[in-house]
């Protein structure tokens, strides 16, 4: 955990969001700023700084919050089939798009064209 970041607040629940799927190893909840019809955030519990600094004893629990990405997608209106599905995305680094310094992965889907803020590649 650290104390300051903004994702661990959400986390210790110290600053609201709307979570939507809790385990003993992430929560997931809706971005503020959502850049599609449906747009989560996936967040692992513990404070990492981005994929940058994921190592190989991260597997485990990064294998069951992949695992469970399309089933929140679906639940949270993502279309289902070849003809719907969702991205999955993490920005890692200035370079790479990362504004919030806590590992997280974006599932952005639902029907297109999507409107508001263009989401990377959209
Ligand atoms: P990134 O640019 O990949 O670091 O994405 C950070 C995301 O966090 C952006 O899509 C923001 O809209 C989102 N965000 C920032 N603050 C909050 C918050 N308090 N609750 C939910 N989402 C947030
Ligand atoms: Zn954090």
């Amino acid at each position: 955990m650290s104390e300051h970041c903004l994702f661990c607040k959400i986390v210790r629940k110290e600053i609201p969001a709307k979570i939507v799927h809790e385990d003993d190893d992430c929560v997931v909840f809706h971005d503020i700023h959502p850049a599609a019809p449906v747009h989560l955030l996936m967040i692992p519990k513990q404070h990492i700084l981005s994929l940058q600094t994921v190592k190989p004893e991260d597997a485990a629990w990064l294998g069951r919050m992949m695992t469970l990405a399309p089933g929140l997608a679906l639940a949270n209106g993502c279309i289902p089939g070849p003809e719907g599905g969702f991205r999955l995305l993490a920005n890692s680094g200035r370079d790479g798009g990362q504004e919030v310094d806590h590992l997280h992965f974006h599932i952005i889907g639902g029907k297109r064209p999507w409107q508001g803020r263009t989401a990377p590649n959209a």
